[in-house]
Order: structure tokens, then C-alpha cells, then sequence
């Protein structure tokens, strides 16, 4: 029997690990200049560092261009426990498990898996120096974009989601995003 892209997706969200998933409507995002001013502000210190961040992921036309070439999108988050508010440690350990568990993720779609897009929290840290802006991305296929750099509200997207934003104190909870299906 065939499997269901439902089943599929998940099927690997849970062997991933994922706490939380719902659907959004993507002819209803919201791309805002002031996410992307944010960015530009760079207190994260990934602006302009990979091709995961602005200006490398496009202009925000671009990113919904991008995003409106498919026609579902789910929201994933994952929900982390820290030892308290300064366990900066735990944050980026955090942070790194989520790469992992969106990676696992997204290979547990398996290879079958129509064409499709998965978008993460914050920048990429795949390789030692990132190509950008010399070269394109060495590994596309596992170049998870970061959501905030499409310009997108990412507690916005957990409400209409369904998604808890967040978790309580001394919680981390990081999200992640699923597009699929061609119009
Ligand atoms: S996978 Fe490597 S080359 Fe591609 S954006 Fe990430 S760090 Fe840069």
C-alpha cells in the first residue's frame, strides 16, 4: 500500500524527534522589512556570513516568491530544557541538536519524497568557512534557510500554527518549517 505524504512526513517528524507540528496557510504569510531589519542589525552576527542568512537567502520578493512555488507548509518546533536563564552553554547546545534533529528530519522524508524545502531557526554552521559570497552553497540539499531571514514572524507562524511560541521558563524552543506540494 502507498504511503500518504502525511504519513511520511510524520512518521520522520517523530523519528526526528520533533515535539510540535501544524500547518499554515503560505497565501497568508506575512513577510515583513522589519524581521529583515532585525537581521541587518546583526546581533546574532550571522548577517551576511552564510548563504542560510540575508542578503544571501534573496531579497524578501525573492524568499516569497520561493515559498509560494510550493502549496503546503508545516511548522515543526522542539521544545529544550535549560538549567536556568544564563545556561548559555545549553542554548548552544540546544541550537546544534536542532540543526541535527532538522537534518534528521529532513532525511527521513526519504529519497521518494517529492521536491520540497525545509527552512530552520537562526544561520548555518555546517562547514568551518561558508563559501558565501565567493561560491555557492557546498551542500544546497541540506542548506536549511533561516526562517527569520524570510522576513517571517516566527510566533505568528507558531499561533496559527497551533504551536506553543513558548514553553515556559527556562525553556528554549527552536522551529523549523516543511514546504511541499507544487501548485
Ligand atoms: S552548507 Fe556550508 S557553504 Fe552552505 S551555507 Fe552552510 S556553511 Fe555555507
Amino acid at each position: 500500500m502507498e504511503m500518504s505524504l502525511e504519513y511520511i512526513i510524520s512518521r520522520a517528524a517523530k523519528d526526528a524527534g520533533i515535539d510540535e507540528t501544524g500547518e499554515v496557510s503560505i497565501r497568508e504569510l506575512e513577510y515583513r522589512d522589519e524581521v529583515r531589519k532585525i537581521c541587518e542589525g546583526n546581533s546574532c552576527r550571522c548577517y551576511g556570513t552564510t548563504w542560510a542568512c540575508p542578503p544571501g537567502v534573496g531579497t524578501l520578493e525573492e524568499c516569497q516568491k520561493r515559498l509560494e512555488s510550493y502549496n503546503r507548509m508545516m511548522v515543526f518546533s522542539k521544545i529544550y530544557r535549560l538549567e536556568d536563564s544564563f545556561d548559555f552553554a545549553g542554548m548552544r547546545s540546544a541550537m546544534n541538536d536542532f540543526k541535527d534533529v532538522t537534518e534528521a528530519f529532513d532525511r527521513g522524508l526519504g529519497r521518494d519524497f517529492p521536491p520540497h524545502m525545509v527552512l530552520s531557526n537562526e544561520s548555518c554552521h555546517r562547514c568551518e568557512v561558508c563559501t558565501y559570497p565567493d561560491e555557492p552553497c557546498r551542500f544546497p540539499d541540506k542548506l536549511y534557510q533561516a526562517i527569520e531571514g524570510y522576513g517571517l514572524v516566527v510566533s505568528v507562524l507558531a499561533t496559527r500554527a497551533g504551536i506553543k511560541y513558548n514553553n515556559g521558563p527556562d525553556t528554549l524552543t527552536f522551529f523549523g518549517a516543511l514546504l511541499w506540494g507544487r501548485s
